[in-house]
């Protein structure tokens, strides 16, 4: 009977393990005091970061995160407030921002987008990593009701909250969240605190909207604004954007020169334009440098050819 072997031969608690639901749907979010009254949630395992501002006008949140960690951010919510949840602010397009959606929606509250949000949900999505691996299209319940082109505000709780469409940066569709009153901006993915920049090409990113989409939160940010990035662990402040402006500054400058100087990408990526970086920023194998310099490469005007003739 070798045909049952692989299967049940395996360790009763691994057996128990594959069978079950997946872990990370059982483990809870950090709940985090950020400044004010806005509040973040986190897991060191997957996906994005959550702003949550209580109150009695209803709960507002931005981003949602991975579809499997959707009941944990209803109970990180609930943690914090019983309180209606009345609206869901989408930073972006990627699953683990808007992997809740759904839930949320069924609790009553409305989603909120940037107009590219929405139009990039109306067909399959795909993730920059993986060479732009495609996911479903998210169901209608989990689009956009309510879009909005440059910028919308909200007010409740006591609280200003200003979204805002910036350049196309992490995609096409990014809006940075910053809540007045609290002094607390939510970047989304844009500016991340754990590794490189990701740049989806293939939802509109840009390195060039990247760099100006980070002085915008530098310009905006004061000495007490707290920033709670799309990933990383905990909230930042300026200078924790000046870092990382200064970082991809630097790097799109030095692939710039190489590109002038004739430099063909394998060059490029010889001469470790990165280098002094690797170690505080290279992330992870399925996104790294080796992913992020080619991006910029093509954009400051490398030859479309991606490996010299030899
Ligand atoms: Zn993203």
């Amino acid at each position: 009977m070798r045909t049952l072997a692989p299967w049940f031969s395996r360790p009763p608690a691994l057996l128990a393990l594959l069978l079950s639901a997946p872990l990370s749907a059982q483990q809870d979010l950090e709940v985090i005091p950020v400044q004010g009254n806005v509040y973040m949630l986190q897991t060191a395992a997957a996906g994005g970061n959550v702003g949550v501002l209580p109150g009695p006008d209803g709960i507002l949140v931005v981003d949602d995160q991975v579809p499997n960690l959707a009941e944990a951010v209803l109970r990180g919510i609930r943690r914090i407030s019983d309180e209606p949840i009345r609206f869901v602010i989408n930073t972006h397009v990627h699953i683990d921002h808007i992997g809740g959606n759904q839930l949320m929606a069924r609790q009553g509250a409305t989603i909120v987008a940037q107009e590219n949000v929405h139009r990039r949900m109306l067909t399959r999505l795909r993730i920059p990593r993986g060479g732009g691996r495609f996911m479903p299209q998210p169901a209608e319940a989990a689009r956009p009701m309510v879009t909005f082109d440059r910028q919308a505000t909200f007010r409740l709780n006591g609280e200003e909250v200003q979204v805002f469409h910036v350049p196309p940066a992490h995609t096409d569709g990014d809006a940075f969240v910053y809540f007045v009153d609290s002094d607390v901006l939510h970047t989304g993915d844009v500016f991340r605190t754990n590794m490189y920049p990701i740049i989806d090409v293939y939802n509109g990113g840009t390195m060039q909207g990247l760099i100006d989409a980070t002085q915008l939160a530098v310009d905006l940010a004061g000495p007490n604004t707290k920033v709670i990035p799309g990933h990383g662990f905990g909230f930042t402040d300026r200078d924790g954007l000046l870092e990382v402006l200064e970082m991809i500054t630097t790097v799109r400058d030095r692939v710039r020169d190489m590109v002038g100087e004739g430099l063909w990408l394998d060059e490029v990526l010889e001469a470790g334009p990165t280098s002094d970086y690797d170690a505080r920023w290279r992330g992870t194998e399925s996104w790294n440098e080796r992913d992020l310099i080619p991006i910029i490469y093509a954009e400051v005007g490398g030859a479309a050819e991606t490996i010299r003739a030899n």
